[in-house]
């Protein structure tokens, strides 16, 4: 499955909480690209310059790199794509190595969020240097320049950061290249019928139900 939305819609939490429930891998482009760069790939260089500018990393860089994963997966095993694909051009890439080995996706989860509600969570995300969980930090929380200070993971003790592209700037501007280039992607998704929408404006567990919810009406009747 893909799941599928704009830059803090809540995928990776979503993804992160559906690969536990369902045993499924969880794969998600922006850390398979940290993973590149903490190894210092040429992969991972070439992706760091355009990711900490906040534009899109060239399609062949992330093709070449998200496919790579995909593809080492055994034929039976699921998979939950986050963050990828992010214009048609991927989503062909995508569609044709999974029909050369048989596959298919199942369904496109569109997690829906309003864009002022967007802005005022990516200035609170901070992620960890070691799991990459991300976590939300409230605005009085965060000292000066928006600092997070003793502020360490929840899941494994880790610390803290802002990633470059969730600072301001760089906000503003995924959100416009996701308007341009990612929003198009939904009708590729709804044209093979397999595309499903929920709000992503609630609780966490909520919207984990409404996309469980989601995948289940897929099933063949009698699952
Ligand atoms: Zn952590």
């Amino acid at each position: 499955m893909v799941l599928f939305g704009p830059p803090g819609a809540g995928k990776g939490t979503q993804a992160q909480l559906l690969a536990e429930q369902l045993k499924v891998s969880h794969i998600s482009s922006g850390d398979l690209f940290r993973q590149h760069l903490q190894q210092g790939t040429p992969l991972g260089l070439r992706a760091s310059e355009f990711m900490n500018r906040g534009v899109l990393v060239p399609d062949e860089v992330t093709i070449d790199i998200v496919l790579d994963k995909v593809l080492s997966l055994n034929a039976e095993d699921g998979f939950i794509l986050d963050g990828f694909p992010r214009n048609r051009n991927q989503a062909e890439v995508l569609e044709d190595a999974l029909m050369r080995r048989a596959r298919g996706l199942d369904k496109v989860v569109y997690i829906q969020v309003p864009e002022p509600e967007l802005v005022k969570r990516l200035a609170g995300r901070y992620s960890c240097r070691q799991c990459q969980a991300p976590h939300s930090i409230p605005k009085e929380s965060l000292g000066p320049e928006g600092s997070a200070p003793d502020l360490t993971c929840q899941r494994c003790g880790g610390e803290l950061y802002q990633r470059p592209d969730d600072r301001p700037k760089a906000v503003q501007k995924r959100i416009q290249v996701y308007q341009d280039e990612t929003l198009p992607v939904l009708s590729y998704y709804q044209d093979r019928g397999i595309l499903a929408e929920v709000s992503g404006v609630d609780k966490i567990e909520c919207v984990n139900h409404r996309v469980l919810e989601a995948l289940r009406a897929s099933e063949p009747a009698g699952c």
